[in-house]
């Protein structure tokens, strides 16, 4: 029987709720924590060195009306993102919402990319999102709630020349997802990727004219997607409708990867 009630919108699904969303000063995450938090979550972002714009999402999401906090911490550390985690816990009693967003490219043939360049796109893409959900494991499991969603990518999927690094640590980051949405399934917490395609961004703003036109060639819808896309996604992912989806992967993408 369907209850009406249920049916009624709720505008407000996170309030009282907190979402951590690393790499949360720009791009995706920045829209992804002013989504959350005009839905009424309280925001806490990691960003790695750009406080300009780290204190600008912060008011941004504060006019909402809620409560945001900024810490610079770099994802890839274990030790530095176990404080974080805990400050983040300390200062608004809990994390219902983790997005793995924070991410980089050091793109290059395999030929010559550098072993550090390979390193540190695996350290920050995936051991990132290995340490913030691993701090958070047990506070989640404690609860019996929680979402946990990582910001994957179609070259996860599709592979793309050049960026074996960053196609690894993506489709690492998928396995980490349906491993840890196996994991944590029958205690409440579901975790999923989103494998956004092209989206305009500072990543996306420094490809060659040549290369943008090539890659628009490969989308169906012939546009780049807006960080507001994906964000909305990852505030389905993290809402009551999505209460029985876990360890999928979402593609974002104009229907570039089908
Ligand atoms: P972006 O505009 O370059 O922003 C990257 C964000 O990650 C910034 O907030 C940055 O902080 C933060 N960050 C980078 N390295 C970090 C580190 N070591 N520790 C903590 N924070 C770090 O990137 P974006 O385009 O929004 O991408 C966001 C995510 O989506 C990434 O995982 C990316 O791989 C994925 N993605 C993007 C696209 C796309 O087309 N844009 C497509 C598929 C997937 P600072 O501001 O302090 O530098």
């Amino acid at each position: 029987m369907v209850n009406i009630e249920n049916l009624k919108e709720n505008q407000m699904p996170f309030q009282q709720k907190t979402a951590l969303i690393t790499g949360g000063s720009r791009g995706i995450g920045r829209a992804v924590a002013l989504k959350l938090a005009a839905l009424g979550a309280n925001v806490a972002i990691l960003y790695a060195g750009d406080e300009a714009a780290a204190a600008a999402t912060v008011e941004a999401a504060r006019a909402m009306g809620v409560q945001a906090a900024a810490h610079r911490c770099d994802v890839a550390d274990h030790a530095a993102t176990g404080e974080a985690a805990k400050q983040v816990v300390e200062q608004f009693g809990g994390v219902d919402i983790l997005v793995n967003n924070a991410g980089i490219t050091r793109d290059n043939l395999l030929l010559a990319m550098p072993e550090a360049d390979f390193d540190r796109v695996l350290a920050v893409n995936l051991k990132g999102a290995y340490n913030l959900t691993a701090h958070l494991y047990r506070q989640f499991v404690r609860r019996r709630s929680g979402r946990i969603i990582n910001i994957a990518s179609v070259v996860g999927l599709m592979g793309n020349p050049g960026q074996a690094n960053y196609a690894a640590s993506k489709a690492g980051l998928i396995g980490f997802t349906k491993s840890i949405a196996r994991e944590l399934a029958s205690r409440g917490v579901t975790c999923n990727a989103i494998a956004p395609g092209f989206i305009e961004s500072d990543m996306t703003d420094v490809l060659p004219e040549a290369k943008r036109e090539q890659l628009l060639g490969g989308i169906p819808m012939a546009r780049l997607g807006a960080p507001e896309e994906v964000a909305g996604v990852v505030a389905f992912l993290a809402g009551p409708d999505a209460a029985y989806l876990t360890g999928q992967v979402i593609s974002v993408d104009g229907g570039m990867c089908m």
